[in-house]
């Protein structure tokens, strides 16, 4: 099907999201609760869009382009004055909670705003409650260690209670999807910590081929419960199997 992006006229295929079809095609629509890994939720509302439809003149409609799917025909415009005011309103407020991370710094920057207009948080904290790391911890790695609690000005990601969980395995996919960098996954030496969760110490498993760490022991144990993998695969780091099966590759195709 076609519809048109900024003046820009686009091929989708039915089931895509006007954000994929968008990005596809080079528009660059903000975010901040997108990525790949997890299903969107339009939960940040940063990637509103205008939407309307030549059949139905005078007709349109604001709405979250990573939850909405494509239609044939649609005139979809990112960045009308409306546009820019609903996004400078939401960072305004993000900047009133998060006034020291960077990434909504210079987001709000983009919009004109250096400070917040609303009362700022105290204490600050870098993190939006936007509840990626919840959901990749327990969506994508099935591990259930984190949750959001609290309501209002109390709520807040981490684990049950505050309290170091068992089930937190050290894996760091909460800390890569996490859209303000506000989860710190510190190695040194052979141990990995993850301070925003928990004072807690996982144990690092070096590659067998190059020494350099692969991931926490637990994770890999984790990892070894769930799918059929072999020892050797898992305790090897991405760099050397790659460069394993490159070489593999390269010989058998001069065979
Ligand atoms: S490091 Fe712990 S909390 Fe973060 S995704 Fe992995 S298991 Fe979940
Ligand atoms: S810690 Fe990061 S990923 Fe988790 S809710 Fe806060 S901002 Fe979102």
């Amino acid at each position: 099907m076609k519809l048109t992006i900024d003046g820009k006229e686009c091929t989708a295929q039915s089931g895509e999201t006007l954000l994929e079809v968008a990005r596809r095609n080079g528009v660059d629509i903000p975010t901040l609760c997108y990525h790949e890994a997890l299903e969107p939720r339009g939960a940040c509302r940063m990637c509103m869009v205008e939407i309307g439809n030549p059949k139905h003149p005078g007709w349109k409609k604001l709405v979250a382009s990573c939850v909405y799917p494509v239609e044939e025909g649609l005139v979809v415009k990112t960045a009308t004055d409306e546009i820019k005011e609903v996004r400078k309103t939401l960072l305004d407020l993000l900047l009133a909670r998060t006034p020291d991370a960077p990434v909504i710094k210079d987001m709000a920057k983009d919009f004109g705003l250096s400070e917040t207009t609303f009362k700022k948080r105290e204490p600050a904290d870098d993190c939006i409650l936007c509840g990626m790391c919840v959901r990749v911890c327990e969506d994508v790695i099935g591990a259930n260690a984190i949750g959001m609690s609290g309501r209002g000005v109390y709520k807040k990601a981490g684990p049950a209670l505050g309290k170091a969980s068992s089930e937190c395995i050290g894996c760091g996919a909460c800390a890569h999807v996490c859209p303000t960098n506000c989860i710190e996954v510190i190695d040194e030496g052979m141990s990995r910590r993850i301070p925003r969760w928990a004072d807690v110490e996982f144990e690092l498993v070096p590659c067998r081929i190059c020494g350099k760490p692969v991931s926490t022991r637990k994770h890999l144990d984790f990892v070894r419960n769930k799918v059929d993998v072999g020892q050797q695969v898992l305790e090897t780091c991405s760099d050397c199997l790659r460069k394993y099966y490159g070489s593999k590759v390269a010989v058998e195709g001069h065979m």
